[in-house]
């Protein structure tokens, strides 16, 4: 058996990931600074600009998946009404609130719980379903909860979109003063965006390392590597954590080191992680000798619009450039872009069974994107966090058959 290769950065990751959650622990325990939590892409420049410090619960949901807890708690929220169908981040975190568990608190020592929050802050950019579960704990917990109601299926951002955004961000901006008290600063938001922007630009290097050959990393290494720039965007801290990886990133690509010893394949990975099965899906590519190089997912916090020097509508186009929001004919460009820069041989569609806006193989994409770029492609069927969902043993025949189809056609 082929072994991961892990990068040495991975032990400063657990040591920045600790920071982060013992600092809002500390936090909600004085009741100071006051909590904010956070969609994945959501403002969370504004929030720290503002003085919260904030909480990302589609990290702690995604924790759940890959601790492979989630299926356990996932009935807990469909005996409320929340149905099986929808999100099962939400299902899974929900579900593990009512039952008081949380992984953090096997973690780490001395957190109990999640932290409740002082107001919950969303932005409906990449789907209703976290609205939804943010307004569950609002109701429960009786605290605020305010967002961004954003556009969908969007061709080319135009003007019109970014000023309807940047005109609710500061409507957001004074509604978070009414409801908490907090007040704005605005050169601590020209800043946070700079550090927003020096993190996400780092982070894109990071992911380009993939476009060497043989490829020094891969999309699973990406999910564990991405946590400082979902949950520490606009802090000093991510921008480090990135400089360090990079350098490691740069010294394995100088010394030819593979992340897949023999890389034969590259593939691109389109839709959301498996996360219960992140090791099993590492170790089979690993032994089909494929590099998974590239995927949306990770490349969903790329914000490269994000201008200190004009915060708000820089902040408006980078939360509406993203690929979740765009219609299908950008994202068809897209994947082409992709390929011209990864050179992969194929991609792989996860439709994630409780996350159609993350599934993208469901209105023929895959069908016209094979017509018009020649892309092979294949689907397999699953989800983010409910392994009920997910029959291995066809995803592993699936992903066989399609690399033996790419032998073949090499
Ligand atoms: S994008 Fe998908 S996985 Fe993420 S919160 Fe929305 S439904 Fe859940």
């Amino acid at each position: 058996m082929v072994e991961i290769r892990k990068l040495k950065t991975a032990k400063l990751m657990k040591k920045v990931m600790a920071d982060h959650f013992y600092e809002i622990d500390a936090a909600m325990k004085a009741g100071n600074p006051k909590v904010a939590w956070c969609t994945s892409v959501g403002p969370a420049e504004l929030l720290r600009a503002m003085g919260f410090v904030v909480y990302f619960p589609e990290n702690h949901a995604a924790i759940l998946g890959a601790t492979r807890t989630a299926t356990d708690y996932i009935p807990v929220a469909n005996a409320i009404g929340y149905s099986p169908e929808i999100c099962s981040y939400l299902t899974a975190d929900v579900g593990a609130y009512l039952k008081g568990f949380t992984p953090l608190a096997k973690i780490y020592d001395g957190i109990e719980s999640i932290p409740k929050p002082d107001v919950l802050v969303y932005n409906t950019n990449q789907c209703r379903d976290v609205k939804d579960w943010f307004e569950w704990y609002a109701r429960r917990w009786d605290v605020p909860c305010l967002g961004i109601e954003s556009y969908v299926n969007v061709g080319e951002v135009t003007e019109t979109h970014v000023q309807g955004i940047a005109g609710q961000f500061k409507k957001l901006a004074d509604d978070l003063t009414a409801a908490t008290g907090n007040k704005l600063d605005m050169d601590k938001l020209a800043e946070t965006v700079w550090l927003s922007r020096k993190c996400s630009d780092l982070w894109k290097e990071v992911l380009e390392m993939a476009t060497h050959k043989p490829s020094p990393l891969t999309f699973f290494d990406g999910t564990i590597h991405m946590g400082p720039a979902v949950v520490m965007r606009g802090t000093q801290v991510a921008i480090d954590y990135y400089e360090t990886l990079l350098e490691e990133l740069r010294g394995w690509v100088a010394e030819g080191v593979a992340a897949v010893p023999g890389e034969k394949f590259r593939i691109y990975w389109e839709g959301m992680p498996i996360w219960g099965k992140l090791r099993e899906n590492a170790e089979l590519f690993l032994r089909l000798k494929t590099a998974v190089v590239a995927s949306t997912y990770c490349n969903s916090w790329i914000f490269t619009a994000l201008d200190g020097n004009d915060p708000w509508n820089s902040m408006a186009r980078a939360y509406t450039e993203l690929f979740i929001v765009r219609d299908d004919d950008y994202k068809e460009e897209y994947f082409i872009k992709m390929k011209e820069l990864f050179d992969y041989d194929g991609v792989i569609f996860h439709d994630a069974k409780t996350c159609p806006n993350n599934s993208n193989c469901r209105y023929g994409l895959p069908q016209r994107l094979q017509e018009k770029a020649g892309v092979p492609f294949v689907t397999i069927d699953g989800d983010l966090n409910d392994l009920r969902c997910y029959s291995e043993e066809q995803a592993i025949t699936k992903i066989e058959a399609f690399i033996e189809q790419l032998g073949e056609r090499q």
